[in-house]
């Protein structure tokens, strides 16, 4: 639902473009704050959306920022983050990726294998520097999501195996230019059901365990990020229920008086907060369906041609309540994929009207493509 104010702005600017809702964001952050604990530290995945106007709302309100490239950060460095709230994870960290990190002394490496602790041990002797690092963890648990999205099973690509931990331990001691200070842990993205976040609580349990009595009491668990938002009621909904999330973890984590708890959330803080504002072409009447082809597609919001992911699309321009018409949705780009809709259900809907694209705050606007050598993409936010 958007006010006439915005609606007026959204007739004056050219289309596509992004428009992000600061106070959706704003009320998000203010959820955050009243449902988590004081001593949970909460970190916003700048991967999700790495807008700076966005990032120092997210700062203000004192997250810290969880990296996942050398560039994020370098991006969270320039947003002022305080070096002690950075974290940086992902399986092919690059040298110089590392060597940035080391020069702005983030608080710490999640690091996803033997080789990683290795070359993040040798880069800080280099330097001669110590290098916080956490292992992530594979704990093999299912996110029940998309499988594009899930990471934290066996055959996935990230973290650390449990059969590896002895031959990890090992290694550690021979690397004096590390200091082994958390476990980390993501089992994957859009989470809705409870239930794995749970499941992820007991396998946290019981590694933390295997940990501690080998001698290793770890002062930071982090648990990751992978909640979930509500594409299909993105005004009724607009603000994720985060004291049910917390409690899981209130409720199920068994950790020692001395160990401190990290989150790192990303669709569940931005999603609500953008849509991708379109205008119509065309109308097209195929043999079975009709058409109504937008100046944006999959160049501007990829999510339904990647992971068949569902959007809401609202024709904004309808004020009366027209008949509904059936269209599948469809942009310009010369794939078949870039569709935001099949049959989706639209007041009768003409060239020029403005189409809404919902719940696109995060992995929207970031994963846009120059592919058909389009536009860059504009963002507006009220
Ligand atoms: C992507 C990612 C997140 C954030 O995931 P969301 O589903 O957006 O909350 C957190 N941690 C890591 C390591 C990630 O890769």
């Amino acid at each position: 639902m958007f006010t006439q104010k915005q609606l007026n702005t959204f007739k004056a600017t050219e289309t596509p473009f992004y428009f992000y809702d600061i106070d959706v964001l704003n009320k998000t952050l203010e959820a955050i704050k009243k449902a988590a604990p004081k001593e949970y530290h909460i970190h916003y995945a700048l991967k999700a959306n790495p807008h700076p106007t966005l990032l120092q709302l997210i700062k203000q309100a004192g997250l810290g920022a969880d990296c996942v490239s050398g560039n994020e950060v370098k991006r969270a460095v320039e947003s002022a983050f305080a070096s002690d709230k950075i974290v940086f994870a992902g399986v092919g960290k690059s040298d110089k990726e590392i060597n940035y990190a080391l020069n702005h002394s983030i608080f710490c490496f999640n690091v996803e294998s033997i080789q990683e602790l290795q070359i993040i041990n040798q880069l800080a002797s280099n330097k001669n520097t110590k290098a916080r690092i956490a292992l992530r963890i594979n704990p093999n648990v299912d996110a029940y999501t998309h499988k594009y999205i899930t990471t934290g099973l066996e055959e996935n690509k990230f973290g650390i195996n449990p059969y590896e931990f002895d031959a990890v331990l090992d290694e550690l001691k021979k690397l004096n230019n590390l200091e082994f200070i958390g476990l980390h842990f993501h089992i994957g993205s859009q989470i809705n059901d409870l239930t794995p976040f749970k499941n992820l609580c007991t396998r946290v349990n019981e590694i933390n365990k295997w940990f501690i009595n080998k001698g290793f009491l770890l002062q930071h668990i982090n648990v990751g990020g992978g909640l979930g938002i509500n594409y299909k009621e993105p005004d009724t909904q607009s603000v994720v229920d985060f004291e049910n999330y917390f409690n899981v973890f209130k409720q199920f984590l068994a950790l020692k008086p001395q160990q401190q708890v990290h989150f790192e959330l990303g669709r569940a803080i931005t999603g609500q907060c953008g849509s991708l504002i379109s205008r119509v072409l065309y109308i097209k009447h195929g043999i079975t369906t009709n058409f109504a082809i937008l100046d944006a597609g999959m160049t501007e919001l990829i999510r339904p041609a990647l992971y068949q992911a569902y959007h809401k699309i609202e024709n904004i321009s309808a004020s009366e309540v027209k008949s509904l018409v059936k269209y599948d949705v469809v942009g310009p780009i010369c794939e078949s994929s870039d569709c935001f809709g099949k049959a989706v259900e639209l007041p009768e809907t003409n060239r020029g009207d403005l189409i809404a694209i919902r719940s696109a705050g995060a992995y929207g606007e970031v994963m846009s493509s120059l592919y058909n050598l389009r536009d860059k993409l504009n963002s507006v936010f009220i």
